[in-house]
């Protein structure tokens, strides 16, 4: 991963807590390993919806607080330099009206002048009506309030190809992207044991984080995902077409300035 440009800065938009290491581990323990780039993540909700552990952590009252203090932990691990999170109501974020969340993330754009965000892709991965809510929002702000004078270059959406073992929550069949669909895959596999622990560090959600990467639990790293996957939604890039036969290796592919 090599590019020219100083400042590099990605922002992360997602809905829980552990939405980030799950959807981009990888990707947050390299870019974090790079000097020059900045990890900021905007989190919608303290995923107080959430199972609390079995056997509880703690009440059904403390765990937005604790969900929160796991999430500061799991950046920490992962290198991310700035965590902002969100009052909105696990489950709720579809509520919201798109033009508030847009106001949120277009705020957080402002103060940190990413050229690359990223979110999840429309279908959510797991089909979290939050996922989606704060994808489309994220693409809201993209198409609609965003200007040229933006420091935003490219919009990614997480996605899993369509193949990979992850299950939803629901037993539902998994939401991915055919592979011929993706454009970009962060690739690392020095890390995969950093990734762990910040999977870990969600201590009230073991058993989701046990049940997609089984054997974690019990320090068998084997299944963490070594590689993050990606469709380059948007760019205001110049004569820019990926190559998905060859797919990019690095987000700020192309990215100049
Ligand atoms: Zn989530």
């Amino acid at each position: 991963m090599s590019s020219t440009i100083s400042n590099k800065t990605i922002l992360f938009i997602y809905a829980h807590p552990d939405d980030e290491t799950f959807a981009s581990g990888i990707t947050l323990a390299s870019y974090a390993n790079q000097e020059d780039t900045r990890l900021s993540l905007l989190c919608a909700t303290r995923g107080q919806a959430g199972k609390p552990g079995n056997p509880p952590l703690c009440t059904p009252e403390e765990l937005p607080a604790l969900r929160e203090a796991e999430l500061r932990e799991a950046c920490k691990i992962l290198g991310m330099n700035r965590v902002e999170i969100l009052d909105y109501e696990d489950k709720h974020v579809s509520d919201v009206p798109k033009e508030e969340l847009a106001g949120h993330i277009k705020k957080m754009i402002d103060e940190e002048q990413p050229q690359i965000l990223v979110t999840f892709a429309p279908h959510g991965i797991s089909g979290h009506p939050d996922h989606i809510a704060i994808s489309q929002a994220t693409k809201y702000v993209v198409d609609h309030v965003l200007d040229k004078s933006s420091s935003v270059k490219k919009l990614y959406y997480v996605t899993i190809p369509l193949n990979s073992p992850f299950t939803s929550k629901q037993g539902t069949p998994t939401n991915g992207d055919l592979i011929e669909n993706i454009t970009t895959i962060i690739e690392n596999e020095q890390q995969q044991e950093q990734v762990a622990k910040a999977l870990l560090a969600h201590r009230t959600q073991h058993m989701s984080v046990e049940r997609v990467f089984p054997g974690i639990g019990s320090h068998n790293y084997e299944n963490v995902r070594t590689k993050n996957y990606y469709i380059l939604a948007w760019h205001n890039l110049t004569d820019y077409i990926v190559d998905t036969d060859v797919k990019e290796a690095d987000l700020f592919a192309h990215v100049t300035e």
